[in-house]
């Protein structure tokens, strides 16, 4: 089955095409023929194209909404020019999964689009303002574009957190908040904290029930989470993908007690006040210079820029306060894994991360750390640490692909998510 994966943004779209099927998927034999983004969509947009084993085709096309991005995609993906084998015609893009945001309490798997679930996304449009609208725009694009025969499928970035505790979903505010409104910790990233926990599993070889893991998806976005027996107890993403970490541009963790506060001294409305939280904050708010990790650390080493250490010194202490959070409420974990751009590329901050976790059994093993770049996956910790780290690259495009695959054909997708709801 050659299974289009998409991933639309407000103004962006990043697309895979993945050959997979049943049979692949258990003998890991998932083949991937394509992938590509597209920035800058409603203005001169800048296209990225890449078949497997073929150069990369760039491109500027004006490029109006979502509809005409996914429409230039397609026409390439079909046209004999991008090389792709096996790929002719629209007909041989046999099911499309779709990222998306915000599933609320209703979508704790990945489930077929249709009115009703194109229903359900929209009324968690409130939960999630920026991101499930583009999401819905690609799902009508591609259905408009391929035809309704085609199936279309939607997996969650909060699916995998549905089987958090009330202990760890609510928070303590008035009970009415939450069942007026379903105010509580949702959690995101969830598709890539589940592949990663899927990738250590087999690293491992265990059995899911036997993966006690922290993993930590830093990239733009930073979020952590406490895998027990192969499911998400917490995670530091809350209602929104506000809290937390700290991220490129977003604060964290606050003291709610901060939005008063600014509107009082400096005048600024609580819309303003959430721009602040979520576009000026994090390691550009602190270090006043970027967002961008790499460029922080540039500036620190070759300017010895205060602030761009400071900056770096919070991300890394926030992260190290959740391990230590999450071993506490896990009582105890096995491994930590690093994902996420900053996880995946940078052994300075997984060391500075790491630095005083040694009475807590992690031991980074320098070489190790320093070769664990660039896509490559294995332990960073030294042979005999109690507790073990692992650098794993996340690849949510795959498990969109495979969880496309297994809900057309009406497999349950693996662990699918038992729900621990409270009682209302
Ligand atoms: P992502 O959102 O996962 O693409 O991650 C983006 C972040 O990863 C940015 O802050 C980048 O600066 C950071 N990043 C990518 N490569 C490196 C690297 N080699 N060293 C440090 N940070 C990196």
């Amino acid at each position: 089955m050659n299974v289009l994966v998409l991933n639309c943004g407000s103004s962006s779209l990043r697309f895979q095409v993945i050959e997979t099927d049943l049979d692949l998927i258990a003998k890991d034999g998932d083949k991937r023929l394509a992938r590509g983004h597209i920035d800058r969509i409603g203005s001169l947009s800048l296209i990225t194209l890449e078949a497997a084993g073929k150069p990369k085709v760039l491109e500027t096309a004006p490029l109006r909404d979502q509809r005409a991005a996914i429409d230039r995609v397609l026409r390439w993906i079909v046209s004999p020019d991008s090389g792709i084998g096996g790929i002719a015609k629209l007909s041989d893009v046999h099911a499309v999964g779709h990222r998306v945001v915000h599933g609320g309490e209703r979508f704790t798997k990945s489930v077929r689009i249709d009115a009703a679930v194109i229903d359900g996304i929209e009324d968690n449009i409130e939960l999630a303002p920026l991101h499930n609208p583009a999401n819905l725009k690609g799902i009508l694009a591609a259905r408009e574009l391929l035809g309704p025969g085609v199936p279309q499928v939607a997996v969650f970035d909060t699916a995998f957190h549905a089987t958090m505790p009330e202990t760890s979903y609510l928070y303590a505010v008035p009970y009415s908040l939450y069942r007026r409104h379903r105010v509580r910790r949702y959690g995101f990233h969830g598709t890539s904290h589940r592949y990663v926990a899927y990738r250590y599993r087999q690293l491992k070889r265990l059995e899911r029930e036997k993966v006690r893991l922290i993993t930590l998806h830093l990239g733009n976005g930073c979020s952590a989470c406490a895998i027990k027996e192969g499911r998400s107890l917490d995670t530091s993403m809350g209602m929104t993908p506000l809290e937390g970490l700290v991220m490129g541009t977003r604060s964290g963790d606050v003291d709610a007690a901060i939005v008063p506060f600014l509107h009082e001294k400096e005048g600024l409305t609580v819309a303003e006040i959430d721009t602040l939280l979520n576009k000026q904050s994090g390691l550009l708010g602190v270090s006043g210079l970027t967002n961008d990790m790499r460029e922080l650390l540039d500036e620190e080493r070759e300017k010895g820029d205060r602030r761009a250490t400071l900056a770096v010194d919070l991300f890394c202490a926030r992260a190290r306060k959740y391990i230590g959070a999450y071993l506490a409420e896990m009582g105890g974990a096995d491994a930590i894994a690093f994902t996420g751009g900053i996880g995946e590329n940078s052994p300075a901050v997984r060391e500075r991360i790491c630095a005083g976790l040694e009475r807590m059994g992690l031991t980074v093993d320098k070489s190790r750390n320093a070769a664990m770049t660039g896509g490559k996956e294995g332990e960073i910790s030294k042979a005999g640490s109690r507790l073990k780290a692992y650098v794993i690259p996340t690849n949510e495009e795959l498990l969109i692909a495979r969880d496309t695959v297994r809900t057309v054909e009406g497999v349950p997708p693996p662990g699918a998510a038992r729900r621990s709801r409270s009682k209302r």
